[in-house]
């Protein structure tokens, strides 16, 4: 066999190692978000966290590593509890000289408590929130992200999906009114590119509204993809927008 060949399969043997040792245990991503307006417009209410009440947007649920037939791993690693201090690694950390005192300003901390807002009672700075996302199902990346890495991630994609903005631009917008499913689905398309998964849940007076949005993100968690499988969830054909 000539040299050429030889490099030939030692890459391949190369690739496939790769491949295997990627072996990362899912397909892709649900990249969901949730209107903190309908998660609170509810008979269970909400508690704003501790940094105050969130800004009128959409905020993050989480992204959830998912097989393309429609299930899903979870809990993949006791050993890796949630750790704040890996969150939050030095690298991305700002120090500010003031004065003569040094100010931490952790980065993404303080994305999270904007994008990743925890709406849950009782009220906290968000830790629970994350730390259950992370160990039900960040662990099952983990292969392929760090701690660090699979919030960083996530935040990122929510800042690349304006999804207010989107649907606002398709007169769309918070504020008690009525919209179609359809519609709401159809500005998400034209805005992303993307069929999106829409979930429904119902105010006191049992309203339908509009509770939370599914896309899909590639396994590297870098950008949308088409969803192999969208989550089959169900609303009314005409559903509240909250104010929020
Ligand atoms: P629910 O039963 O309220 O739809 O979902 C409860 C929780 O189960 C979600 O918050 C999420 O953690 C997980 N879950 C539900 N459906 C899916 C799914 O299709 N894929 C993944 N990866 N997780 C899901
Ligand atoms: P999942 O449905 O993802 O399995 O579970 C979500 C968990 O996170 C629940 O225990 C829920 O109480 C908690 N949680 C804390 N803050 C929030 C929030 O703002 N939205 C949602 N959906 N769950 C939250």
């Amino acid at each position: 066999m000539g040299k050429s060949g030889c490099s030939f399969i030692l890459l391949e043997l190369l690739l496939l190692q790769c491949l295997i040792s990627l072996g990362q245990g899912y397909d892709f991503f649900y990249f969901v978000q949730q209107w903190p307006g309908s998660y609170c417009d509810t008979k269970r209410s909400c508690c704003y966290p501790t940094a105050g009440k969130p800004a009128a947007n959409f905020t993050i649920h989480g992204l959830w590593p998912n097989y393309n037939n429609a299930t899903y791993p979870s809990n993949c690693n006791k050993n890796s509890p949630y750790d704040g201090t890996k969150v939050n690694d030095n690298q991305s950390t700002t120090l500010i000289k003031m004065d003569r005192t040094i100010v931490v300003v952790s980065d993404l901390f303080s994305r999270l408590e904007v994008s990743w807002a925890t709406l849950a009672c009782p009220t906290n700075n968000g830790t629970k929130f994350w730390s259950h996302e992370w160990e039900k199902h960040g662990t099952c990346s983990e292969s392929v992200l760090d701690q660090h890495s699979y919030f960083e991630a996530t935040l990122n994609i929510k800042d690349k999906v304006n999804l207010l903005h989107i649907l606002e631009a398709a007169g769309i917008r918070p504020d008690d009114n009525f919209y179609k499913v359809e519609d709401i689905k159809e500005a998400i398309k034209a805005g992303t590119g993307y069929d999106a998964a829409v979930e429904c849940n119902s105010d006191p007076s049992r309203n339908g509204q509009l509770f939370q949005v599914y896309l899909c993100v590639d396994a590297s968690a870098k950008d949308l993809i088409e969803c192999p499988v969208l989550p089959k969830r169900k609303c009314k054909s005409s559903i509240q927008f909250p104010i929020f």
